[in-house]
């Protein structure tokens, strides 16, 4: 792809600098100081290689794995940053963070510095009007220019003789200071009181001048504009001087007008780059309906699923479907016993046992820490207790990582005019029952 720098900025542009480093040899809870006083849910820091980084998410599991708060940062598991140059254009970041699977970006000047950071959120950003107008301020699109003011003593006809289009206004000053202003919608107010053409400007201006500082945003001045109906916003610095005129399409234009010549002059670059986020987009649905640890479907997605399955019971002849819900028996022993990883592997290898004895058709999700759902479309209740049997059964007599592993299973089919709500409530009542009443066991709802 080529370069587009006319159109969007380089990743040294929108970097975020002064990037908070810490040393290899420091701490887990160095780490977590740097992160509380910074503010900040990462911590680079220096390793051979380069640069690593040290997340929350690290943070978090190696809390859970009883890992010491004293460990060093460079004794721990690396992650290490993958860095782009700062002239480069932000554009061909974004499948960068996608191929290395990333959140963020070294960048590096040209000695070869890192001279700061960049995250996903700050490249879409960079690219999306809509942001790039809260972001924007005033002071930073205002085209420097000198600005035209008239005297509170001119005569009104000389006035109004220069107001010749509709988005005029004429500025009216008196030492440096800003006192009036006469538009199109004053003009329209003098001729209908016939006022007298020969007295005085300041007889007839608005006063005093609504402004808008120039550190607000764009948006805040679309805003501004909309409220008043204004066509244009008289921007002014902190000790109110008057700094430029900023109208209503100008500030279109501005903010627009680079996607609009962008789409006309670029627009096989815009291909690749709708399909970036396309695929972007499809990845992070998956993501969003994917239980990371067992990478099969969460919550979301098997409540997804049942609704559909309940809509198409009513549009086709109630063909009923059934749900179970599965809970390891005394999973917190193992856990105890044998550390939180090796019960990640459990709860692995028992999903894929589960997968081995489902149909195709059969949808298996994590319900959440060591339970499972599945739904089994076409099946009443007698074939999906059968099938809840067999899979306790199975799990029972065959050890999941070496190891003995009971499960209890609660079973109920669809009713017609239940809620999803009511089918869960339902199902899990069953698994209850089978709780309380031994477990490693089957119970139907009734
Ligand atoms: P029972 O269901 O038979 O009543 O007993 P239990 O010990 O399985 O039930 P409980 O709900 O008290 O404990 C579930 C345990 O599962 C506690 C929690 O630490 C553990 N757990 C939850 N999510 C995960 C996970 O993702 N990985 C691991 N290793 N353990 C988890
Ligand atoms: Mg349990
Ligand atoms: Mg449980």
């Amino acid at each position: 792809m080529q370069k587009i720098n006319t159109f969007f900025p380089s990743v040294g542009e929108i970097a975020h600098k002064g990037v908070v480093q810490a040393s290899g040899a420091s701490s887990i809870d160095d780490a977590v100081v740097l992160m509380e006083t910074n503010n900040l849910s990462d911590v680079i820091y220096v390793v051979e290689q380069g640069h690593a980084i040290f997340t929350v998410e690290d943070l978090i599991k190696y809390r859970r794995q009883g890992r010491s708060m004293s460990a060093r940062l460079d004794e721990l598991e690396q992650r290490l940053l993958v860095y782009v140059n700062e002239d480069e254009n932000v554009l061909h970041m974004l499948p960068l963070f996608d191929d290395r699977n990333c959140r963020y970006l070294g960048v590096k000047n040209a000695d070869g510095n890192l001279n700061g950071i960049v995250t996903y959120t700050d490249v879409l950003a960079s690219v999306d009007p809509a942001v790039m107008i809260e972001h924007k301020t005033l002071a930073e699109v205002l085209e420097k220019g000198s600005i035209e003011t008239i005297s509170e003593s001119t005569r009104t006809e000389t006035v109004l003789d220069q107001l010749i289009y509709p988005e005029d206004a004429i500025l009216i000053a008196e030492q440096g200071n800003l006192v009036g202003i006469v538009t199109t919608r004053d003009v329209v107010r003098m001729i209908r009181n016939s006022v007298d053409m020969s007295l005085p400007i300041r007889c007839y201006m608005t006063t005093p001048v609504c402004t808008i500082n120039r550190r607000e945003t764009i948006k805040a001045a679309i805003e501004h504009l909309k409220e008043r109906k204004f066509k244009r916003a008289i921007v002014v610095d902190d000790d109110g001087n008057v700094n430029g005129v900023i109208t209503q399409r100008e500030l279109i234009s501005i903010t627009y007008g680079r996607w609009a010549e962008l789409m006309k002059l670029h627009a096989h670059e815009l291909g690749e780059l709708v399909r970036v986020l396309e695929s972007k987009n499809i990845k992070l649905q998956m993501e969003s309906l994917t239980d990371p640890l067992t990478g099969t479907g969460n919550r979301r997605m098997i409540n997804q699923a049942i609704e559909s399955e309940i809509g198409r019971y009513y549009r086709r002849e109630m063909t009923t479907f059934s749900v179970l819900l599965l809970d390891v028996d005394f999973f917190k022993n193992i856990n105890d016993a044998h550390g939180h990883p090796f019960g990640d592997e459990v709860l692995k290898s028992l999903c894929n046992r589960l997968k081995g004895i489902l149909r195709v058709s059969d949808i298996l999700a994590r319900w959440g820490g060591e339970e499972f759902a599945i739904l089994l479309p076409a099946a009443d209740l007698d074939s999906a207790t059968m099938l809840a049997e067999r899979m306790r059964a199975d799990i029972a007599q065959t050890p999941v990582e070496n190891q003995s592993v009971t499960v209890s299973i609660g079973v109920a089919e669809y009713q017609r005019g239940e809620s999803l709500e009511m089918l869960l409530q339902r199902v899990d009542k069953a698994l209850y029952a089978a709780k309380h009443t031994g477990r490693n066991k089957v119970v139907s709802a009734d």
